[in-house]
């Protein structure tokens, strides 16, 4: 992009033409989305830069993508713990039948209302509610089951705080918290744990202290388990933001190259090879059959050849760097004469310069002819400089091919020169021209 700033900065307003080319659309993210390159990703992931410390626009594209990903893990979790908690009750009736009801009962108005609360508080966009009711259905569930435990037999009990470990442990994995959120989250558990164990039953150290042990061990092992997902997530999305942002840059140098590819660097207008895709796109529209009554309809097409008068010997008199600026003059006149009609002009190489409109009304194009050899003749000042203008104009009913149309505005061009030059001549497809001389 940076050539083609400069060039404009050089040239100007004179890239009216180009104007159509850049308003192309593209798969590019809108600029109003902050944007980041591929070697800022590569620093990133090279330095193992710390998230706080990562450029804004990766750190919001990061809190963006953890936010929608967030609500979805949520919800899941929320529907999971719920089916689970539910089924514990169908367990409770096979292992301990005595105390079911109890279980159902402590579970309908724990874990239900949380979970529906967690549903809500998402559907509502209460993200810190419904992300603490995730933890909080886990630790009631716990609290649910430490009750139960304490009042039955000895190998019961530890069946049922045994299978508690695997609640902490799983959280620990798939809970979408911080490190520290994690840490209260294991604590909360444990403590919920105990409490409901001391609350319920005369407390003795001795019984559950390999209880504390193992959920202790449980938490602490997962714990690291989960920081190094957490590092696999940030380095799975630091490598998707890299390929977004190569495949941006490309998308960009590819589109950069076409314009410099299609651009003429001394007048910086366009130049022969853009004349021939934005003729085919914006004055010939070739399309399907049923498009060339509509396109016909639209008015004829003209092709304008537009060749400077003694150039040679304007170069001779006033030195190659005036022909060069009279050409830049000229390119600018051009340009700003097309504009108001929405056609297509770019240099078609050395004084000759090609143009292209699809009539409004007719004449049109030769009036516009007619301006850009008076234009011409007004720029030249002490340096007189005249142009020949050979106008082809294609029949309401007939829609030519482009190299014929401009074949004929040649031979326009031709008798232009042949007649005195600073004139203009029109050929019409229902009149073929003659060569005269
Ligand atoms: P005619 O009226 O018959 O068109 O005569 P002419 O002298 O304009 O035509 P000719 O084809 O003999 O010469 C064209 C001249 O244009 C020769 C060349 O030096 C000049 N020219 C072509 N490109 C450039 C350019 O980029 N810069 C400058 N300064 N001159 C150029
Ligand atoms: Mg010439
Ligand atoms: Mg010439």
């Amino acid at each position: 992009m940076k050539a083609v700033r400069e060039l404009e900065a050089l040239h100007g307003a004179q890239l009216a033409d180009l104007a159509a080319l850049a308003s192309e659309p593209s798969n590019d993210a809108p600029d109003t989305q902050e944007q980041f390159d591929a070697a800022t990703i590569d620093a990133i992931m090279r330095d193992c830069t710390p998230e706080q410390s990562w450029p804004k626009p990766v750190r919001a594209a990061f809190a963006r993508e953890s936010a929608a990903r967030l609500e979805n893990e949520n919800q899941f979790l929320l529907i999971l713990g719920f089916l689970v908690a539910m089924s514990s009750i169908l367990l409770d009736m096979l292992v301990v039948p005595e105390l079911a009801w109890q279980g159902a009962i402590l579970r309908l108005m724990l874990i239900v209302p949380l979970t529906i609360l967690g549903l809500v508080a998402g559907a509502k966009g209460w993200k810190q509610v419904m992300t603490v009711c995730v933890g909080a259905a886990p630790i009631a569930f716990v609290g649910v089951i430490a009750h139960l435990a304490a009042q039955m037999s000895p190998e019961d009990t530890t069946r049922y705080l045994t299978t508690t470990a695997l609640v902490v442990g799983i959280g620990n994995l798939v809970l979408p918290y911080s490190l520290r959120q994690l840490v209260i989250f294991d604590v909360g558990f444990i403590a919920v744990a105990f409490g409901t164990l001391a609350f319920s039953t005369p407390y003795t150290v001795g019984i559950y202290l390999d209880y504390l042990l193992l959920l202790v061990v449980v938490a602490g092992a997962t714990l690291p388990l989960a920081l190094r997902i957490e590092r696999l997530r940030r380095h799975n999305f630091l490598l998707a933001l890299r390929a977004q942002a190569v495949s941006r840059e490309l998308t960009q140098a590819n589109r950069t190259l076409r314009e410099l590819s299609e651009r003429d660097p001394l007048t910086g207008m366009a130049n022969r090879r853009y004349f021939e895709r934005a003729f085919a796109k914006r004055i010939a529209q070739i399309g399907s059959a049923g498009d060339a009554e509509k396109v016909l309809s639209r008015g004829r097409v003209a092709v304008m050849m537009i060749d400077l008068d003694h150039f040679k010997s304007f170069n001779d008199t006033n030195g190659h760097q005036a022909g060069d600026q009279c050409l830049i003059q000229v390119g600018r006149a051009l340009q700003r004469i097309f504009a108001t009609v929405d056609g297509v002009v770019a240099r078609y190489g050395g004084e000759e310069f090609i143009a292209a409109i699809r009539e409004r009304e007719d004449g049109e194009a030769a009036r516009l002819a007619e301006d850009v050899r008076l234009a011409v003749t007004k720029l030249g000042g002490a340096n007189a400089i005249t142009t020949s203008v050979g106008v082809a104009l294609s029949s309401s009913t007939v829609s030519l091919p482009r190299e014929e149309l401009i074949e004929m505005a040649d031979a326009a061009l031709y008798n232009a020169k042949r007649n005195g030059r600073n004139r203009v001549e029109v050929v019409e497809v229902s009149k073929p021209v003659r060569l005269t001389g």
